[in-house]
């Protein structure tokens, strides 16, 4: 067992944070005011890779290894949770699907636009009425006319959709086929029929934009589709399952920023006659969140390891995914608690971070999801164990 990240990663990792303290951190309060992304930061990554992390190599992308990945947004989310959810969204979900099914064609028409550093990437499935039951709410259609895809419907929620040159669309094809029925469509966000509504006005994470999308017989070509018809909702889960382990690394970043907030405070403010960090009921909230953050950072990157060492990994990600995020909610209270009324106030910024994480349960699937995940792989294994033959 190797507990230690290796030269190049603790190496990226230090260029990740510098980056970070640097050009995004002291953004982070005016991201959220202005519900605005800092692009000079954005463009700027271009520089660290950080914005083509699921391109590939022979079109300038950098094709890290999955640790990386969650070394960098760690980083982002210690730095901006709305910068780095953006970034997340854009690698994980808008690039490394095409990374991962497109044509060369299709490669090389979206990705030296997708990592210039002027756009993001972004992926479209939930719907207003579809979230966590996709295989059985989505009713986005896209049917065949000759050589074209005409598709009609709506999506909820997307992330970067007003940013993004192409959006990657998760439409049913089939309605007979069940999972078999839907295909992952890349949808020209100039294409006529295509509506992208105005920003969500959202509790936190205010500068990544978050965006509604109607389809109005939208017409795509018919090679537009990413791998074959009918392998999208396998598609789907698949970068879900990668997904998580992004998320759960960006909500360990927020975590980690308040509980370094809220030492930093607990150090300084003073009660009693002494420092509050010397009172035993802020130790143990600091205790707690040290112990708590650690073990998800375990999970998380274990989960990580298993996928870059081709294991299976859905439900190690599903837990890392869940405990990081349900710890980051805890640690991020507690860090308000130690400020007392100042971690109420806008000038400190566990309130921003509070808000942030609090997304982190509910996108990429619901903190209830990844239980039904964890729990069907672990009474698959029961039954598998159990009955050997
Ligand atoms: C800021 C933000 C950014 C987002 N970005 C994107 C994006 O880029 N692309 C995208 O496609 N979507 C995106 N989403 C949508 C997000 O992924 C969904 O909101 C999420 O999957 C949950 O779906 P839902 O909101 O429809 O909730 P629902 O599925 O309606 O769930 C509501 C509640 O019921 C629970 N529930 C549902 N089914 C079960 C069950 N079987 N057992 C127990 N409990 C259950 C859920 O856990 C939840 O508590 C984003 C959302 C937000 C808020």
């Amino acid at each position: 067992m190797d507990f230690e990240l290796s030269q190049e990663q603790r190496m990226w990792q230090r260029i990740v944070r510098d980056f970070c303290e640097s050009e995004v951190k002291p953004y982070a309060a005016e991201v959220d005011e202005s519900a605005k992304l800092h692009w000079d930061a954005i463009r700027k990554m271009k520089d660290i890779g950080l914005i083509s992390l699921e391109a590939p190599e022979e079109l300038g992308g950098m094709e890290v290894d999955t640790i990386s990945i969650a070394i960098a947004m760690e980083e982002l989310g210690r730095a901006c949770g709305s910068t780095a959810l953006s970034i997340a969204a854009h690698n994980g979900l808008g690039c490394a699907p095409i990374k991962r099914w497109g044509t060369r064609a299709q490669k090389e028409r979206w990705f030296p636009s997708l990592i210039s550093g002027e756009v993001l990437g972004a992926l479209a499935l939930t719907e207003p009425g579809a979230g966590s039951d996709l295989l059985g709410g989505v009713q986005t259609f896209a049917r065949r006319e000759g050589d074209e895809w005409v598709i009609d419907g709506s999506k909820a929620w997307i992330t970067n959709a007003g940013v993004a040159p192409v959006i990657v669309v998760l439409c049913r094809t089939d309605r007979e086929a069940g999972a078999r029925g839907f295909s992952l469509i890349l949808v020209d966000t100039k294409t006529p029929g295509l509506t992208i509504h105005p920003p969500e006005k959202k509790m936190g994470l205010k500068g990544s934009p978050t965006h509604m999308i109607s389809f109005d017989g939208v017409r795509v070509p018919y090679d537009s589709v990413l791998g074959d018809p009918g392998e999208g909702f396998r598609q789907t889960m698949m970068t879900l399952d990668n997904g998580r382990i992004g998320i759960g690394a960006l909500a360990l970043g927020l975590g980690q920023a308040a509980f370094e907030e809220g030492v930093k405070y607990a150090k300084q403010r003073r009660a009693f006659g002494k420092p509050i960090a010397e009172h035993e009921a802020i130790q143990w909230m600091i205790a707690d969140a040290a112990m708590e953050l650690d073990a998800a950072r375990l999970l998380v990157y274990r989960a990580a390891w298993l996928k870059d060492h081709g294991k299976d990994f859905t439900k190690q990600a599903a837990m890392g995914k869940l405990l990081a995020t349900e710890v980051a909610e805890r640690v991020s209270r507690n860090a308000i608690q130690i400020h007392g009324s100042y971690g109420y106030s806008r000038e400190f910024p566990v309130e921003r971070i509070y808000r942030d994480q609090r997304l982190m349960t509910i996108g990429e699937g619901t903190s209830e999801v990844q239980r039904l995940v964890i729990s069907r792989r672990v009474l698959q294994e029961f039954d598998t164990v159990a009955s050997p033959a």
